[in-house]
């Protein structure tokens, strides 16, 4: 599947188009509505990960939830009543379960590189409802970075559900562009790389 070339200028570009927006957030009605339904959420993924010692990933929630539009602004009793939902709902869903597990989790967007074919076909899916992301041959979206014991950094791709390599070479599914959020800025580690938090960063095979 040939992937098209996008240079430097072209994903700085659509990274300063993200320039104003957070990662996504679920609301809480402060009422029992979204207060059972968390407490549901916590009790199903401590039963998960009990039943499943030897993954350190939530694996479970992908198998519950395919990817998929969700509406926004999304309430947690809503989210967790849906059969889909996007990468950003499933972010917060994933770093919930992550801490749980007593890791460091942030959230982090990214721009990765698919293929037209790709976007030509979550274009037509998603038809109607939130397609901004969808920027051929580049997509907008939110991962978990997780800080494994150690202190190297990991990223957990939520939509596809697994670990993806961050720095990666310019390939499918390469992350071109990353920008963690966390509450002060600090540096994240990957593979000896001192990344910045709360800034685009973006990746040096970029011409
Ligand atoms: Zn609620």
């Amino acid at each position: 599947m040939p992937l098209d070339r996008v240079s430097r200028d072209d994903v700085e570009r659509r990274a300063s188009s993200y320039e104003r927006q957070e990662p996504s957030r679920l609301l809480d009605h402060g009422a029992a509505c979204c207060r059972e339904a968390r407490r549901w959420f916590v009790a199903l993924d401590a039963s998960m990960a009990q039943l499943r010692l030897s993954s350190p990933a939530p694996a479970w929630i992908r198998e519950q939830y395919e990817w998929g539009p969700s509406p926004w602004p999304l309430h947690w009793c809503e989210a967790l009543g849906r059969d889909t939902l996007d990468s950003g709902a499933l972010a917060l869903l994933y770093a919930e379960s992550f801490a749980a597990r007593g890791l460091r989790v942030y959230q982090a967007q990214t721009l990765q590189l698919y293929s037209a074919q790709d976007c030509e076909h979550w274009g037509v899916t998603w038809e109607g409802r939130e397609s901004g992301w969808i920027h051929a041959p580049l997509v907008y979206r939110e991962v978990n970075v997780v800080i494994a014991r150690g202190g190297e950094a990991s990223v957990w791709d939520p939509a596809a559900g697994g670990w993806v390599g961050y720095p990666q070479p310019y390939g499918y599914a390469g992350i071109l562009a990353l920008r963690v959020a966390s509450p002060g800025d600090e540096l994240i580690r990957f593979r000896g790389a001192a990344v910045p938090t709360n800034q685009w960063h973006f990746s040096e095979e970029l011409e």
